[in-house]
Formats: C-alpha cells, structure tokens, sequence
C-alpha cells in the first residue's frame, strides 16, 4: 500500500513526486512510468528554453508559474551543478503588422511584471549583425537548460529521501474505491491512498480509465525542428523568436541555441496522427480515429483552416519553412536545414473547439488528474510541483493516515 502514487516521470510528475516527499518524508511514494526512463515524451522532446513569462495573460497560473519557475528552475541548476545559461532573448517584427503586435506584446511584458526592453533596427542589428528587423523585445532573463538533464536530478533526489519509480509500468486501470484507489499496470497491481497523473499526452486517457466525466480532450501537435550545421552554431548570440500571431497559441519558428553549442530551427506545429510517434510518417488509426470522432476538433480546425493548412504545407515543403525563418535571419540557406528530431504537445481543447490556454486539473475525492500542462510547464515545473502538493494539502492530509 503506497500513501501517494504519481503517474508519470515527466517534469510535472517528477517535480511533484521529489517535493511531495520532501513534505512528507515518512510516507510511501511511488513514481509510475510506462517508458524504460524519465522525460521520454514531451519534457524530453523541447526546446530547452527557461521561458521568461513574456506570453501569458497576466494573473494566469500560467503567468504566476513561469515567473516563479524561471527563478525556481535556474537555483535548482546551480545547487545541483546543471548547466544552464541565461542567455536572454528577441523577440523580432519584421513587418508593419508585427511591430503592432510587437507594442502589444511589450506592454503585456510590462502587466507581467518583466524587465525588458524596446530595441530599433539599429540597434538589434548591434545586438545581432546577422538577424534583420525592424524592431525587436529583448528580454535578458530567458536561458536555456537540457530539461532531461533537470528531471534525472529530480529523480535521483526523490530516490534519496526514499521515494520509488518503477519504470515499464503503463497504467491501464483504475478503481477508485472509499478506502484507496486501485492501480494496475499490464503486469503489477498496486493501491494507493492518493493517485496524481501527471501523464501528459495521456491525461485524457486516464481520466476516462479513472471513470471521471470530461469535457476536453488532448489533441497531439507535433512540432518539427531542424537543427544548423555546427559551422552555423555562431550565427546568433541569443534566442531569436517571431512576434507571433495572438491569436495562436504556439509561438512561431525560432532559432535556439541548445545547451550543447547547437542551434535548432523550429517548432512549427501541425496536427499529430499519432500521440507519441515522433516520425514524420508515424499513424495511429486509435490516435487518429479518437482525435477525429471529438466534435471540439473540427471548429477548431475551421477556425484555423487556413493557418493549419500553411503549417502543413510548409511541414512538407523545407523552402515554405525556410521562409519563416528567412523572415528574420537571411542568412539560413535551404542546406542549413538538417534533420532533428520532432516533438508532440499536448494540447487540451473542449467540446466546444476551444483551446485551453491555461494548466487545466480535473480530481476526485482520493486523485487530481493534471489535464493541461502546456508550454511553458517545463519552466514552471517546480512551482507547479508545490502549488499541487499546497493545493491538496488538506486533501492529502485527510485521505493520508
Ligand atoms: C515541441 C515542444 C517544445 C516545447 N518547448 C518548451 C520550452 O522550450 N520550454 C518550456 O518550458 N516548455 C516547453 N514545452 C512544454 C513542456 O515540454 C511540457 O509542457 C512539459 O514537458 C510537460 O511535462 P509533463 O510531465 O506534463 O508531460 P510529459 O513529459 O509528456 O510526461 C508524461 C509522462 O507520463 C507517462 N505516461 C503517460 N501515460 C502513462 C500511463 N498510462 N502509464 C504510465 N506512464 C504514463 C509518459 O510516458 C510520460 O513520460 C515544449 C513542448 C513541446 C512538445
């Protein structure tokens, strides 16, 4: 009998399992994983950014999150010797549009209490000779880590104050009862007094194996990269983003540079067809036929008819994506574009088409299912880790013996 049971060695799952038995170091907690290791999917699958909290609707989770998350995540990297770099970034408007959009997004900078500043032309080219614009944000405390490295610290913590992971274990039932919740994996059987599912682009799945009601489902975007030849790894000095449309909820082809030297090109994003296959051709018909039976997809792809099909075109054809980054830096060539691996968000989107933009949760009496952990939750990671363990405090109190 475990007293808390976490499905998921995420970020999410693993930053919620190592503070939970930080907070109570007498109990039996057990992380639960399907893959042979932690941060197979979507943790391991990003780009690597310490997000600022530039984006997200000041007072939002998402907001309070990241804010906290930048500082949370950046001491987590220094107590425990992980290399990170906070090597700040732009944000560049390359057209009329964009330098509207750009104000909009420099004031919302400024409701979300950041320090950041407006740079010309000129001096973004003095920043970086190699990016053209016509004005651009620069925000210094954006970073970069490798999020993989992160959460098998996480892990290696969470042993040590005597937690547990068992890798290989997919969840496939759950029985929630008055006494415990009944978990059973395809070759074990457990019982917890208290179950969290930090389980990503499954949360849904577990919802309904949970027996819960739901009014939204996750919806894989698969968003592709590219990485630059090494003889490029130079051509930025910082992170160098779009202004991106707000009505969108990604944030448009950037270039990144990597913790290793690398720079990568991307994400663009494009429906999935299947959640955690990573090659281009991957398919699922259960993925796929799920996905196209939920009535939230279809107004959502007819409000973004046109978007998602340039996104789809340019997926296909390597000189529509050049262009994107083109837009800014025109010194990426067609060739400069090589093979990186792609990722998959999990996008939650209810019944009526509409995108949850914020951490989403769903729970019971003895579970709490983490439903929408989108971007930037690999940053704010650790604040949602204590804000869940805060949350259910008394919950976990009365249910905890
Ligand atoms: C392309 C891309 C770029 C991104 N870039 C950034 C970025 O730069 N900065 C940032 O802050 N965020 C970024 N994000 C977002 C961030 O990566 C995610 O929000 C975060 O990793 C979510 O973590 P998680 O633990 O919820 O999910 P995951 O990392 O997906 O973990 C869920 C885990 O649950 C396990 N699981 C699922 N079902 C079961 C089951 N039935 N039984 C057992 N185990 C199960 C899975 O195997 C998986 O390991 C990006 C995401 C993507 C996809």
């Amino acid at each position: 009998m475990y007293d808390i049971a976490i499905i998921g060695a995420g970020i999410v799952g693993l930053s919620t399992a190592w503070q939970l038995q930080q907070r109570y170091p007498q109990k039996r907690i057990i992380v639960l994983e399907k893959e042979a290791s932690v941060a197979c999917h979507q943790t391991g699958h990003n780009s690597g950014v310490i997000h600022a909290g530039v984006y997200y609707e000041p007072g939002s989770l998402k907001a309070t999150f990241c804010r906290q998350g930048v500082e949370a995540t950046i001491s987590f990297c220094q107590e425990h010797g992980i290399a990170y770099d906070q090597c700040g970034k732009l944000l560049v408007a390359t057209d009329a549009l964009e330098l509207e959009r750009m104000q909009a997004l420099y004031q919302r900078c400024h409701d979300n209490g950041l320090d950041v500043e407006l740079l010309s032309a000129e001096q973004l080219q003095q920043r970086e000779p190699n990016v053209q614009g016509l004005g651009a944000i620069w925000v210094p405390t954006t970073g970069i880590v490798d999020y993989r490295q992160v959460c098998e610290k996480m892990a290696e913590q969470f042993i040590a104050l005597g937690g547990e992971i068992r890798f290989g274990q997919t969840v496939e039932q759950l029985d929630e009862t008055h006494e415990f919740v009944e978990i059973v994996t395809q070759n074990a059987a457990l019982q917890t007094d208290y179950l969290i599912c930090c389980s990503g682009l499954q949360a849904d799945r577990l919802v309904d194996v949970m027996g819960l009601p739901r009014e939204f489902a996750i919806v894989p975007f698969r968003g592709e990269y590219y990485q630059l030849p090494s003889d490029k790894n130079n051509i930025v000095n910082h992170l160098i983003y779009p202004i991106p449309d707000p009505a969108m909820p990604f944030l448009g082809v950037h270039l990144t540079r990597m913790i290793d030297g690398s720079v990568t090109v991307g994400p663009n994003a494009v429906l999935g067809w299947k959640r955690e296959g990573y090659g281009r051709l991957n398919f699922s018909w259960r993925d796929t036929r799920e996905a196209l039976g939920f009535k939230g997809l279809w107004p959502l792809l007819f409000k973004h008819l046109r978007a998602g099909l340039g996104e789809l075109k340019d997926s296909w054809c390597k000189r529509g994506y050049l262009k994107r980054v083109q837009k800014y830096c025109e010194q990426i060539q067609l060739e400069d574009l090589q093979p990186y691996p792609a990722g998959i968000r999990a996008q939650a989107v209810m019944r009526d088409g509409s995108l949850v933009h914020d951490f989403l949760f769903v729970d019971s009496a003895r579970s709490l299912h983490v439903c929408n952990a989108p971007s930037p939750a690999a940053t704010s990671a650790i604040p949602i880790g204590n804000y869940l363990a805060e949350k259910y405090s008394d919950k976990l109190k009365s249910v905890l013996n």
